[in-house]
């Protein structure tokens, strides 16, 4: 089915990648209604229309659904139940069926499992006694996470000697956990991939990543020639969940890159972090070809346009930097509208074409 331009797209969740997705949408035409519960959200700021509702509050979601013609989400934190009775009323993109996966950290990697792919040692941790258990399984160091609610390394600790089990434990607040195998990879990259309902799958050049303290800090493309042999495992297994999911939109799929192999790390069933440089590195971007591929519409081509493209999170106080940044005319620069740069929120990027 198509979409025209003119229609209405609504977006549940008000970040900086509902910001992004509402501002490629106006290019090719489409109105944006944002869903979300605070009424001073970055991505209200440049919609044409805000619902202000909780993610859980299924009367709301589905008078909002009465007023937009296709839904998108661009937060995974929200009940799958209220999503699913929207996608009653309108067609909601990627399918809550990937959402429910990638919620849960545990069921996620025996999903990937049963797909053929690689996730670090895991075992479930449901109790405190279950923790030593699964030290005993897993060894250390290793890492405890929580398997909801995490992002950006929240709800994760890490344990590098069975005694630190107790600060760990506490640290997750006791909730249901994984521990996973600490992997000593060469490098971290992602998959960014975009499905759309004719079957047609575009992907990104694969960036290489780096992470500080669980948040992404660089993304370049291309990725060190060494890594074509994981990058080719990892886009194989994101074009086959793709296709099992029936998976409609922007998928992103983080991987450790260890001895030609692809540790399989995560999944997003959204845009992503990693692929905010294909903004101006690529002929069309993650966040275009997210929202062509919910409304039927042709997929765009996703070729460099640089040789080397780099994209830098601006994080906390870093956005400060501003007129440094500018001063430099080939830097792109983002800033997200946020107002309060606590530590460790991501508040901009710029990306850099290079030659
Ligand atoms: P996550 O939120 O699970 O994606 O974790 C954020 C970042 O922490 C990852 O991108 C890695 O840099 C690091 N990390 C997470 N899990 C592991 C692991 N099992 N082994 C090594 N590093 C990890």
């Amino acid at each position: 089915m198509t979409v025209p331009p003119g229609s209405t797209i609504g977006i549940v969740g008000g970040g900086q990648l509902g910001r992004m997705l509402a501002t490629a949408a106006a290019q090719l035409g489409y109105r944006c209604h944002i869903y979300a519960p605070d009424p001073g959200c970055v991505a209200a700021e440049v919609a044409a229309e805000f619902t202000q509702g909780a993610f859980d509050d299924e009367g709301a979601l589905t008078r909002f659904g009465a007023e937009i013609q296709v839904a998108t989400y661009e937060f995974e934190n929200i009940a799958t139940g209220p999503l699913a009775a929207l996608a009653e009323l309108v067609p909601l993109y990627p399918p809550v069926a990937a959402l429910q996966v990638a919620q849960d950290r545990l069921e996620e990697k025996r999903f990937i499992q049963r797909h053929g792919g690689r996730p670090a040692p895991f075992a479930p941790v449901d109790d405190r006694a279950g923790l030593d258990a699964a030290l005993a399984a897993i060894g250390t160091p290793g890492i405890l996470k929580t398997r909801r609610f995490g992002y950006d390394g929240k709800g994760q600790a890490r344990i590098d000697a069975p005694g630190e089990a107790d600060a760990a434990w506490a640290a997750v607040r006791g909730a249901p956990s994984v521990l996973e195998g600490l992997v000593r990879f060469e490098a971290e990259f992602s998959i960014l991939l975009c499905r759309s309902g004719e079957d047609r799958v575009a992907t990104w050049a694969a960036p290489c990543n780096r992470h500080e303290g669980g948040i992404l800090v660089e993304s370049r493309v291309p990725a060190p020639p060494p890594l074509a042999a994981a990058i080719a495992e990892g886009e194989t297994l994101a074009r086959r969940v793709a296709e099992a999911l029936d998976y409609v939109g922007v998928m992103a799929m983080e991987f450790f890159a260890v001895e030609g192999a692809a540790i399989f790390n995560e999944m997003a069933p959204r845009v992503h972090n990693s692929g905010h440089w294909t903004i101006e590195g690529a002929r069309t971007s993650q966040f275009e070809n997210h929202i062509r591929a919910i409304c039927g519409l042709p997929l765009g081509a996703t070729e460099l346009t640089a040789p080397r493209v780099e994209m830098r999170n601006l994080v906390g106080a870093e956005a400060d930097g501003w007129q440094e940044i500018l001063a430099d005319p080939a830097a792109h620069l983002h800033l997200y509208g946020k107002g309060d740069a606590r530590p460790g929120r991501k508040m901009g990027h710029v990306t850099r074409l290079l030659g």
